[in-house]
């Protein structure tokens, strides 16, 4: 028995995803007084040992080039396989754009009930009910699981990364990967900024910056802050911005640890990409916008005299010129 940990990565890199997973698995193992264990597919930039300061005390590692890059039918044999060899009790996954890919899979392989989008660690006093986002985030759903093994996917920044000490056993992982169904010809990195799923720190602009030449002004607070940018959808649609900065409930649904809008009115469609950010500021010269309610902080402004303001403010700050 253990609790079993997809460890998701790009460009030889862990995701930081990866690590709320790493920790919340190793949690949940504490819990159930199992050990918890990592599974890696692919090659990587960092020694996979260090992992074990989350908790982890053996990482599987299938070091194939070949696995660099996700293919969701793969991956879900390759884990769903290791899983019944080792006997896991419960697979986690990060709920990221690979592990939403991956977990179903894998639940289905292996008959096991599936929560995804978990945000708490699982109550295993009474069964094992998990707590899961509902709604665009607007409520919570209790999800008991009653399956002998338990899939969990876990949405990114509902649990803190925790370092301890230690280090992990990685041992190599033979497998005879199915052929691909499908194969990426390329991949190319939309820009050089800060990848949108990923940012702690995201700046957005709506329709209240008024034309695409204005958004130097997000762009040099983005610069600041190191965070990356994102627009609301009919910023996108006008073609002010590229289609994947578009947040929302038909766009990505992110949660930065600090998401600034500015000119942005705040609409449910919006807040349903963008409400599970930890902190939201909300720029808006209009004191009725409804995002105001949704904000931890807000300015009511023209943005083209605040975010500036804002910008000199956070390079004194932190001493750039
Ligand atoms: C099915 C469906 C799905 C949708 N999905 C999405 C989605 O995924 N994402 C999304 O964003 N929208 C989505 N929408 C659209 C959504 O309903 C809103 O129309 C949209 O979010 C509004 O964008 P906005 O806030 O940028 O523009 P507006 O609604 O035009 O708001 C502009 C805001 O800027 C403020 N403003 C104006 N000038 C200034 C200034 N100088 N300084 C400061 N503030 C200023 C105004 O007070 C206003 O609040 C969807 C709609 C539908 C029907």
């Amino acid at each position: 028995m253990s609790v079993f940990i997809f460890i998701d990565h790009s460009e030889e890199q862990v995701k930081k995803a990866s690590l709320e997973a790493l920790s919340y698995g190793a949690a949940l193992a504490g819990q159930l007084g199992v050990p918890a264990e990592g599974i890696f597919l692919g090659t990587v930039g960092t020694d996979l040992a260090t992992l074990g300061k989350f908790g982890v005390k053996k990482i599987h590692q299938a070091a194939q080039e070949g696995l660099n890059h996700l293919d969701a039918q793969v991956y879900a044999k390759i884990i769903a396989d290791t899983v019944t060899a080792t006997g896991a009790t419960v697979v986690v996954f990060p709920n990221n754009f690979n592990g939403k890919a991956v977990a179903p899979r894998v639940a289905a392989r292996l008959k096991a009930g599936l929560v995804s989008g978990a945000v708490a660690l699982p109550d295993t006093a009474n069964g094992f009910v998990v707590k899961k986002n509902v709604f665009s985030g607007k409520a919570f759903a209790h999800v008991a699981l009653n399956t002998p093994l338990k899939v969990i996917s876990l949405n990114p920044n509902s649990y803190p990364v925790k370092e301890g000490q230690g280090s992990a056993e990685v041992v190599s992982l033979s497998v005879t990967a199915p052929a691909p169904k499908v194969r990426v010809v390329s991949a190319t990195q939309a820009t050089g900024e800060v990848p949108l799923t990923e940012a702690e720190l995201v700046v957005s602009g709506g329709r209240g910056l008024k034309g695409p030449e204005n958004w130097g002004i997000i762009e040099d607070l983005a610069k600041a802050l190191g965070a990356a940018t994102a627009c609301s959808r009919p910023v996108a649609d006008a073609g002010w911005r590229p289609h994947h900065e578009h947040v929302g409930q038909t766009g990505i649904a992110i949660a930065p640890n600090l998401y600034i809008a500015i000119g942005i009115s705040g609409a449910i469609q919006h807040l349903a990409g963008v409400n599970r950010s930890k902190v939201i500021v909300v720029v808006n010269k209009d004191p009725e916008a409804p995002f105001f309610k949704a904000a931890d902080y807000g300015i009511v402004g023209d943005a083209f005299e605040v975010v500036p303001k804002m910008t000199e403010a956070i390079k004194k700050l932190k001493g750039i010129g």
